[in-house]
């Protein structure tokens, strides 16, 4: 994506209109313009209308850990392809593609870190990676994740964004959801937080599991967040177009179903102070 690219040298900059790639960027959503280093400095945000860009993993990991704190686990763990699964495309090809686009060996990146000098467990997905999918892989990364929370008392945080399960491992994908769910149990019975941050997209197996299994579930604004996608719900019920705000963080927040709504430049103070409160008594750095 343009906000990603690195600003080129000897560039032209043309006609006032025109505005070179890797330096500004146009809002999606209200098609404001801001120089990028701005929007980074902001986190992301657009300045006029609160629209959250969609940002990669590695930010996460600095937004959401101590800096220098951060000590990635498995790494290396990466998907088989155990139903020798094509469809448009071999699945290990898929595979291939997606640990280019997104740096990672599977759609989450977990580990270890402090938070506002709180030991924390974190893991992260990445939408870049076949859609920030549920496969055996992610399930075991996220199982392993929990095991370390529980073995050195840490608080478990995982930023979920994802399209749902993977339908490339067909059941393989889906008793990732039980596998997890189990491993969030024994995270409770252990007596350690566990907190979910929603980005968008959040669907699918996904939802159906550990991210709304949260001690407290936080969102983005805006994030869009549901089980089906929209225009599988446009089929089923015949209709062309849903109420507004369907779907969204803020709808989903009047339901009841999360907990509050969080900008992302808040998220380090309002998940650290969550922790803090979650675990009065355990000793902090
Ligand atoms: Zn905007």
């Amino acid at each position: 994506m343009s906000w990603f690219e690195k600003m080129k040298s000897g560039f032209k900059t043309g006609s006032k209109r025109e505005i070179p790639a890797g330096i500004w960027s146009k809002c999606p959503k209200c098609s404001f313009s801001t120089y990028q280093q701005a929007l980074e400095r902001n986190c992301w945000i657009c300045a006029e209308c609160n629209f959250h860009y969609p940002i990669g993993h590695q930010y996460y990991l600095e937004l959401l850990t101590d800096t220098g704190t951060f000590v990635e686990l498995d790494d290396r763990l990466t998907a088989a392809d155990p139903l020798r699964f094509k469809d448009t495309k071999r699945y290990t090809d898929r595979l291939r593609d997606s640990k280019k686009a997104s740096d990672l060996n599977e759609a989450i990146c977990t580990g270890v870190g402090r938070l506002g000098g709180y030991p924390v467990a974190l893991g992260v997905m990445d939408t870049r990676f076949i859609l920030g999918s549920l496969g055996s892989a992610t399930g075991e990364k996220i199982s392993r994740l929990i095991d370390r929370a529980i073995a050195e008392r840490r608080s478990l945080l995982l930023v979920c964004q994802s399209g749902g399960a993977r339908m490339m491992e067909s059941a393989y994908s889906l008793m990732q959801m039980a596998k997890i769910s189990a491993k969030l149990h024994q995270l409770a019975l252990a007596r350690l937080p566990y907190i979910a941050i929603l980005t968008d997209p959040t669907y699918g197996g996904v939802t159906a599991s550990f991210a709304m299994l949260g001690d407290v579930i936080l969102a983005e604004p805006g994030a869009r967040i549901g089980f089906a996608g929209p225009e599988v719900i446009k089929q089923f019920l015949k209709v062309e177009s849903l109420p507004e705000g369907f779907q969204r963080s803020e709808t989903v927040l009047r339901h009841g179903f999360i907990d509050r709504i969080v900008r992302r430049d808040e998220l380090p103070a309002t998940t650290s102070r969550l922790i803090a409160l979650l675990t009065a008594g355990e000793a902090a750095a």
